[in-house]
């Protein structure tokens, strides 16, 4: 187990997240603070499958007022239209803005289902304490880390379509509660991305978890 690298918890010690400290590990149960620097000391983060669980729940039953409502309605002199996201998409496609049709589609169809399919199985398999391709699943999480910077993308995208169209004559884009719902979408992923603890992908080997009462 841990291909031979013992983890900290195997030999019985935390170390400080914030200053450092290396301390025996806490007696199970109640709050544990850092001596020297008073942050509050957890071997891993606290309840973080269920947390990261939780706010993947909510990504997902928020991803359909995102994709169903409209994101946006755009006034001008031949009348009001609303537009959801992947109206947005086909409509840019046939109009011949391709490249911001493939942006808004990776931005707000592509990454937030790939991040939350990811996320899903980091939760479950930490969950399961499994042993299966602990790397990958570290360079996955790292890839959701690093895609994560770019989450807000596809608001971004809508803010400036309703700069741009500010400049057309007589015409207005206001935003819709769908944008909202996907910017909720964007917020939950991102809390369900910093709950997951990766260190939970190599749990600690059985003998320390549980340590044995005969001898
Ligand atoms: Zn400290």
């Amino acid at each position: 187990m841990n291909e031979g690298y013992p983890v900290a918890t195997d030999l019985g010690i935390t170390t400080c997240e914030i200053c450092g400290l290396v301390l025996a590990s806490a007696p199970a149960g109640g709050r544990w603070r850092c001596p020297r620097c008073r942050h509050e000391l957890h071997a891993r983060k606290p309840h973080s499958v269920q947390r990261t669980a939780a706010w993947l729940a909510t990504a997902a039953v928020l991803y359909l007022p995102a994709n169903l409502l409209p994101v946006m309605t755009t006034n001008s002199v031949l009348g009001s239209e609303s537009h959801t996201i992947v109206g947005g998409i086909i409509e840019l496609w046939a109009t011949g803005s391709r490249e911001l049709a493939l942006i808004v589609f990776i931005a707000s169809i592509a990454v937030p289902v790939l991040k939350i399919a990811a996320l899903a199985l980091l939760a479950i398999t930490a969950h399961r304490r499994s042993l299966w391709r602990q790397r990958e699943r570290a360079g996955l999480y790292r890839l959701v880390e690093t895609v994560g910077h770019w989450s807000m993308l596809d608001v971004f995208v809508v803010v400036l379509l309703v700069g741009m169209v500010h400049f057309g004559v007589l015409a207005s884009v206001e935003p819709e509660a769908g944008l909202l719902a996907f910017g909720a979408v964007v917020v939950a992923t991102m809390l369900a991305s910093a709950s997951f603890d990766p260190r939970l992908i190599w749990p600690p080997t059985r003998s320390a978890a549980k340590p044995a009462t005969h001898g």
